[in-house]
């Protein structure tokens, strides 16, 4: 099974579908993780606050796969945020993953109550400079904030990681990034299963028509419109499941009926009111 990858706009390349690891139990990582690579995924989007790097850094360890092969992400976490405590932090994450850099840095919520989230990008700008990270991004900006480091950094993220699935397709913040080769990419693709795919008829149908199940058929809807995605599961199965999408395509009829379930529905934190 190939993984389209994707080329940032640092000229960095993302392998399109990854695994996530969102509320993986970290005393289960390491064997999760390990499944799914041997499943055949080779991007894992983790976070420092998941509390589970380690985890994640010793199934990569004893998968025996060569590092650059891999794709990993992980995230500053908020308390971290500023000019002189994002280098300890990422430093901090790389000794627990095991790891001399990571492929991608996020700021993981802007906090604009803080206001240290431009700052913050500056020192990330100098983290990839030193070769600690290869690329660098930011998660769960909207339009203002993305515009507020363009205007005061020049520095133009590689991606912006925000909720994206059906019910919240982030058309706007999409064509508002497009032009500007950010790339998108979905965190939540499933809903977190905080609604039901199968409930949808849309989903339900193109699932019934392609013999495929319904969150096979979300992580094509993403795919297909070329957004990076990395659902997670902690059940074998599922991960097996939803790493098996290359073997067939939406219509765009599909496409077009999954897309009319946009509904504004965030099943996750609003970026702009968040404070934790
Ligand atoms: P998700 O949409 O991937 O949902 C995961 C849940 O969907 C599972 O717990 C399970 O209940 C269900 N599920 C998974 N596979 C299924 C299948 N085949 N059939 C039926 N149900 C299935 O949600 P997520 O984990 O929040 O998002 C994916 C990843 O995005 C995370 O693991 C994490 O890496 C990242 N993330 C980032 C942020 C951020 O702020 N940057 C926030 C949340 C998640």
């Amino acid at each position: 099974m190939t993984v389209p990858h994707i080329t940032l706009n640092d000229g960095h390349r993302i392998p399109q579908l990854g695994f996530g690891v969102f509320r993986v139990d970290p005393a289960e990582t390491e064997r999760i993780v390990g499944e799914a690579l041997e499943a055949g995924y080779r991007h894992i989007d983790t976070a420092a606050v998941y509390g589970n790097e380690e985890g994640v850094g010793r199934a990569i360890a004893s998968s025996g796969i060569p590092r650059d092969e891999l794709f990993v992400t992980t995230k500053l976490w908020n308390s971290e945020q500023g000019r002189d405590t994002a280098r300890p932090a990422l430093e901090a994450s790389l000794e627990r993953l095991g790891l001399d850099h990571v492929d991608l840095y996020l700021i993981h919520w802007p906090r604009p109550d803080l206001d240290r989230y431009v700052e913050t990008w500056q020192a990330l700008a100098s983290l990839r400079d030193a070769g600690l990270t290869r690329s660098i991004g930011v998660s769960n900006f909207t339009i203002a904030y993305l515009q507020r480091l363009l205007d005061e950094t020049g520095v133009v993220p590689a991606v912006n990681q925000v909720e994206l699935h059906p019910a919240f397709a982030q058309r706007e913040l999409r064509a508002f990034q497009e032009p500007l080769g950010i790339h998108t990419e979905a965190w939540g693709p499933l809903g977190q299963g905080k609604y039901d795919l199968l409930a949808e008829k849309a989903v339900a149908d193109a699932a019934a028509a392609h013999g495929a199940t319904p969150a096979q058929v979300v992580i094509r809807w993403h795919l297909q419109q070329g957004i990076i995605v990395f659902p997670k599961s902690s059940t074998r199965d599922r991960i097996v499941e939803n790493f098996d999408v290359f073997g067939f395509e939406l219509t765009d009829a599909e496409m077009a009926a999954i897309d009319g379930l946009d509904r504004g529905q965030r099943v996750g934190a609003d970026p702009e009111t968040a404070t934790f």
